[in-house]
């Protein structure tokens, strides 16, 4: 087994790194605010201009053609630059995935370029009141509207991350109440300002609007806006959760970095008194460290023609797990300090540890 990147992968690691050292914002604020959000934005279009947004899309949608593996050497960088988190993430690494696979081309002409420069950006209208993990429990409805061409979606949807702000939503509706649970369902694209959506804010356990309900009553959305087959929804979302479990959502240099700062904060203030948290801060490295090595696993068997299988669902957990105990490790070594929030004279490093966390 070959670990090394070649000489192509290196060239664009320079080339990324230099842009990234130059451009990424300092202390850009938390993007699920509304005046945060727009500053993020700001940062999406100066990616997007730089033709980074979406370096693996096409040329002609805004990417560069970037290899999956030099999408990882991107993302690397991006998170060692201390790029935050993308506020466009949901489409680029969730809907765009699903819309190569499953879109039409009028539907990728029409989507991809706008959600590559972030004039649009995308939320994501799975969960409802009374269905969660049973995803197929969803109640939302949409009705056929033959004299116009399209449908008529009413329902309400819940805990859609950034949705309080975001432009669009994709989602699930029950299209054929009469069919068995996991068929009779629709995948649908859905303007966020048509009328008869209504957006509420949903303020989180740190103060900030991250999710939103969403209200449908009698939305019209044209057929050109289904995505996939007319009552195929369960399958096409399938293969966005796939998206998000497997490989794209959660590149392993998001992890490596945090992992770095983790290392730099107990090089900064010890173990405070407590010997455990020394082996906490190694597991934290090996375990972004066996991420990375079993990312570049995956991508190297789709790189053979393999596909992800059910092990995405085992992913998930590894990194969701990892995430939690780096970050506890992190407030372990911050003792009473880990409270102190930004703006706090004392708080270290603006409270970012207690704000992932
Ligand atoms: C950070 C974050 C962001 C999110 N963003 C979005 C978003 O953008 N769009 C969106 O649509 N949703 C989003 N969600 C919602 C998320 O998808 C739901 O929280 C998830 O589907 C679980 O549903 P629930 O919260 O209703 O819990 P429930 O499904 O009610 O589960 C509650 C508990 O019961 C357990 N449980 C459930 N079913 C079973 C079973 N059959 N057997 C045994 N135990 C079971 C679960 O493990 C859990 O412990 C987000 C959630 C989080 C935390």
């Amino acid at each position: 087994m070959d670990l090394t990147f070649g000489e192509r992968e290196e060239a664009f690691r320079a080339e990324a790194r230099a842009w990234l050292e130059a451009n990424v914002p300092r202390d850009l604020p938390s993007g699920d605010t509304a005046e945060g959000f727009a500053l993020h934005k700001r940062w999406e279009k100066k990616l997007y201009e730089a033709r980074y947004s979406a370096v693996s899309w096409p040329k002609k949608y805004g990417g560069r053609e970037a290899s999956l593996v030099e999408w990882l050497v991107f993302e690397e960088e991006y998170y060692r630059a201390g790029g935050p988190q993308r506020v466009a993430q949901n489409g680029i690494f969730l809907l765009a995935p699903t819309l190569f696979e499953f879109g039409t081309e009028e539907q990728k002409d029409r989507i991809l370029p706008r959600m590559a420069a972030a004039d649009d950006l995308w939320a994501q209208g799975w969960s409802e009141p009374n269905a969660g993990s049973d995803l197929a429990s969803i109640k939302s409805v949409a009705v056929r509207d033959e004299a116009k061409d399209g449908w008529r979606l009413s329902g309400q949807k819940t805990w859609c991350t950034r949705g309080a702000f975001c432009d669009w939503m994709f989602g699930l509706f029950r299209s054929d109440p009469s069919a068995e649970r996991h068929r009779g369902l629709t995948y649908f694209l859905v303007p966020l300002r048509a009328k008869g959506v209504t957006v509420r804010p949903v303020g989180r356990l740190d103060g900030d609007a991250g999710f939103a309900e969403v209200f449908l009553d009698d939305v019209f959305v044209p057929d050109r806006d289904v995505l996939g087959k007319v009552h195929d929804g369960w399958n096409v979302a399938m293969a966005t959760a796939s998206s998000e479990r497997g490989l794209s959502l959660r590149s392993p240099g998001r992890f490596q970095a945090t992992a770095a700062r983790l290392v730099d904060l107990f090089g900064r203030y010890g173990d405070n008194g407590d010997p455990s948290l020394c082996e906490a801060v190694v597991r934290a490295w090996m375990d972004a460290e066996a991420y990375a090595l079993y990312t570049l696993q995956t991508v190297s068997k789709l790189a053979a023609g393999g596909t992800i299988g059910p092990e995405a669902s085992l992913n998930k957990i590894f990194w969701s797990e990892m995430d939690v105990r780096m970050h506890e490790a992190a407030l372990r070594i911050l003792g009473p300090h880990a409270e102190l929030v930004d703006g706090a004279p004392d708080a270290i490093d603006g409270g970012a540890w207690m704000k992932g966390f």
